[in-house]
């Protein structure tokens, strides 16, 4: 039970205790009060009546021997009125008594209610009596009886009935008291509820809230003080409500952020333990947030770098820098950042750690310089050769017009190569970078391939190549026309300088469903019975400047970039390009491309 509703309970009842009891001892005085003097006066008015009645001779005078007929006479009135009767003397002698022991008894004109009876008024006391051993109530008056006694008659009864008639009354008083008290003490109880239980209310939501159930509320109660309290407590949890909701935002947010931040973040609290981990940092560790987080940092000792570098962030509390690599599942390069968290200030919260993934930048670093020293190289060899053949015409050591002629061919020639070469150096750069725009539009396959044969006839014809088309009258597929025939023109370009005379090229085109991608495309398939490409560079001719074979690439006049330009293309095209070959047997190249662009 509440203790404080209890103790309110407990007083009430307690009041209305001393009150009930109060009440039951005062009925009592007045009951035994009111009962005595209504025996008084009914004994009264039985001593006047037995005057009347009485023939009583006249007392013997002192000394003399006492006639037994007052003994009598006493126990017989004694059994009529149901009490004890005496005779007394004028003088105070007992001279008679019902109950029988005269002779022993003292004198009695002392007793009270003798003392103070006069005619006409009885005197009365109550008493209690050694010769019976209980309260009595005696009433005595003078009497002169028609026989001629002139003393006094004195009737005493016991209390015993008043006490009987007492104890029925408080029997009954008490059962209705203890009703009484019972109604009271739920009267009292339900008092003390109306009194407490909006307080326990209050106490009740207020718990709830500092239980974090925002949603508690005291709700509407009556106007008063304890209302206002009500009130109040209402508006507390408003304002906790609200303040908690722009904290949860806020938390929504800042994890949002973190989320979607492309580096990861790892934070590590002073008690050595993660306090934070976002979805970059687990993807680049291989972690998951809800088993790392609140576990100690040690416990990544499968990075066994990163654990030293925390570890020495954490003694050393400053910013710091490191790069190091993380195998998870493939090799990573990671930059990493060690920063101090203090808040305000002062307050030294642990050590954030920033990993940024730079293995793309470096690699596109490494890429970038050996572009550039591939370039120089590839361009320093046809502007060696133009200096060199030009510088021995100039010093006039040649005088034979056909040397000459052929020296100057050779100028000619590599101011060609030089000339294509930058070129495809140009539309390489514009196309990674893609600073293109492709100019989507339906090309008719056929019409497409016949172009691309016509422009490689002369070649082809030159070394007896023949260029076979298999390809379906009614294909069309949507394209950017000038960037699909660059593709082909490569491809079949190829063929024909990697085939030896009288070889053959089959190009071939058909349509199929992509499983992988759900949509329609075009498998093209570019073969020649030619010199094939070793297993061992299959993976790389697609790079730049890869060649297989530098003496007849340079003869054939290519500059090692067409690979890779038409793999940029295809890209571009949201196709795919792959390669099979087989030394001395011939290569097939494989295009897949979409047959419709998705509109950006
Ligand atoms: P290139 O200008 O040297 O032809 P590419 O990028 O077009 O440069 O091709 C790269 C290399 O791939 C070529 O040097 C050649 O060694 C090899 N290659 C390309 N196509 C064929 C083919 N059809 N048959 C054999 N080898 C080929």
């Amino acid at each position: 039970m509440k203790p404080f509703r209890s103790r309110l309970t407990l007083i009430l009842l307690l009041l209305v205790g001393i009150s009930v009891l109060a009440a039951g001892l005062t009925m009592a005085k007045v009951f035994r009060d009111s009962h005595i003097s209504s025996l008084e006066d009914y004994m009264g008015r039985e001593i006047d009546l037995l005057e009347d009645l009485l023939e009583l001779p006249p007392a013997p005078a002192a000394g003399e021997a006492l006639p037994s007929v007052f003994e009598e006479e006493a126990k017989r009135l004694g059994s009529l009125t149901d009490s004890r009767v005496t005779f007394v003397a004028r003088d105070g002698r007992v001279i008679g008594d019902s109950l029988g022991n005269t002779a022993s008894m003292d004198n009695h004109l002392n007793r009270e209610e003798i003392r103070t009876s006069v005619s006409g008024t009885p005197g009365h006391a109550v008493r209690y009596s050694d010769t019976l051993g209980r309260d009595m109530l005696y009433v005595a008056a003078p009497i002169v009886s028609s026989g001629g006694f002139d003393g006094y008659l004195r009737l005493s009864m016991s209390l015993d009935i008043v006490g009987e008639g007492l104890q029925r009354g408080w029997i009954i008083m008490g059962s209705a008291l203890a009703i009484l008290f019972l109604i009271a003490a739920v009267v009292s109880y339900r008092l003390a509820g109306g009194l407490t239980r909006p307080i326990e209310h209050i106490m009740d939501t207020a718990n709830r809230i500092s239980k974090l159930d925002y949603d508690a509320r005291v709700g509407p109660m009556r106007q008063d003080e304890i209302g206002q309290l009500g009130a109040s407590i209402d508006n507390m949890a408003d304002s906790l409500q609200a303040q908690m909701h722009t904290i949860r935002d806020n938390e929504s947010l800042l994890q949002n952020v973190l989320d979607n931040m492309t580096g990861g973040i790892l934070m590590v609290n002073q008690d050595e333990k993660i306090g934070l981990v976002n979805r970059q940092a687990e993807r680049m560790l291989g972690i998951r947030a809800d088993r790392v987080v609140g576990r100690r940092y040690v416990e990544l000792k499968r990075f066994y770098e990163l654990t030293r570098f925390i570890e020495e962030g954490l003694q050393r509390k400053c910013r710091m820098h490191d790069e190091l690599t993380l195998f998870v599942p493939e090799e990573r390069l990671i930059s990493l950042d060690g920063v101090p968290m203090t808040v305000l200030e002062e307050s030294y919260h642990g050590m954030l750690f920033l990993f940024q993934d730079v293995s793309d930048i470096r690699r596109l670093e490494r890429m970038r310089s050996e572009f550039v020293a591939n370039v120089s190289h590839e361009l320093k060899t046809p502007v060696a050769a133009v200096q060199g053949f030009a510088e021995t015409l100039l010093a006039g050591g040649v005088k034979d017009e056909e040397t000459a002629r052929s020296f100057l061919k050779i100028i000619y020639d590599e101011g060609d190569r030089l000339n294509r070469l930058i070129g495809d150096i140009l539309d390489l750069s514009k196309i990674e970078s893609r600073r293109i725009q492709l100019d989507y539009a339906p090309v008719h396959v056929l019409t497409l391939f016949q172009s691309v044969s016509r422009v490689l006839e002369g070649a082809a014809e030159q070394k007896r190549i023949e260029i076979r088309l298999n390809v379906p009258e009614e294909l069309f597929i949507e394209a950017d026309e000038d960037r699909l025939r660059q593709i082909f023109l490569n491809l079949v370009g190829n063929g024909v300088s990697y085939t030896p005379d009288g070889g053959r090229i089959v190009i071939k085109a058909e349509e199929f469903t992509d499983e992988r991608y759900d949509d329609e495309r075009i498998r093209f398939s570019v073969s020649d019975n030619g010199i094939g490409i070793p297993k061992k560079d299959l993976p790389r001719i697609f790079e730049r400047f890869y060649r297989v074979d530098k003496a007849r690439s340079r003869s054939s006049g290519g500059t090692g970039l067409g690979l890779s330009i038409v793999k940029h293309l295809v890209e571009l095209h949201r196709g795919t390009i792959s390669v099979e070959s087989e030394l001395g047997v011939g290569s097939t190249f494989i295009v897949e491309l979409p047959i419709l662009q998705e509109n950006p």
